[in-house]
């Protein structure tokens, strides 16, 4: 990793959760970690910057909530919330994406960015990348540009990276 300060034993596998044969990257360790969390936050920020211009942060529910926010602050922009189906009270863009068994739904609000602005998409983990192509999706219907998708860790055997072929995208860490 390029980044040892942010792993460094912080990330915690969980074994056959949340389904038997799964591992699951755990990144509470590190969200508790000052020094872990501090490295992070300034790691992701560098990430974000090497994108170009910046207008607004997107946080993907739920964990990318944890991280999306500091990194806006940071950035001295705001936040957007890419939330799952029915959270939002307002009108709504709508994309719908297959999992395992059947099909999720995140929205943000009609009005959530102004038509070209340059959007920065995060979460806390890329699997197969079906999460973060519809919120890709979502960005573009709203006539936003996406500038670039970063996550903390990259799960490359799920090939996450194939299903965002337009879209810059950046991994801390991978497992
Ligand atoms: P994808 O849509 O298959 O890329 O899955 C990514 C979404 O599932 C993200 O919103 C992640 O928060 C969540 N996710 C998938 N695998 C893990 C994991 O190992 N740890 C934490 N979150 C995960």
């Amino acid at each position: 990793s390029d980044y040892p300060q942010v792993a460094d034993g912080l990330i915690r596998a969980i074994e056959n959760w949340p389904e038997d044969g799964v591992t699951f990257r755990d990144i509470t360790p590190l969200l508790a970690d000052p020094q872990g969390l501090s490295a992070t936050v300034t790691a992701l920020v560098d990430e974000a910057r090497a994108f170009g211009p910046i207008d607004v942060v997107a946080g993907v529910e739920a964990r990318g909530f944890l991280l999306a926010p500091l990194i806006a602050q940071e950035l001295g922009i705001g936040l957007v919330p890419v939330r799952k189906a029915g959270k939002l009270p307002a009108d709504v863009l709508s994309e719908s994406y297959s999992l395992e068994y059947g099909d999720a739904v995140v929205e943000i609000h009609t009005d959530a960015v102004t038509a070209g602005s340059r959007v920065l998409i995060v979460d806390d983990v890329l699997a197969t990348g079906g999460t973060l192509a519809a919120a890709v999706r979502l960005f573009e219907r709203a006539e936003a540009q996406v500038a670039g998708a970063l996550v903390l860790i990259e799960l490359p055997a799920l090939r996450g990276r194939d299903a965002l072929v337009d879209v810059p995208l950046t991994a801390l860490l991978e497992y």
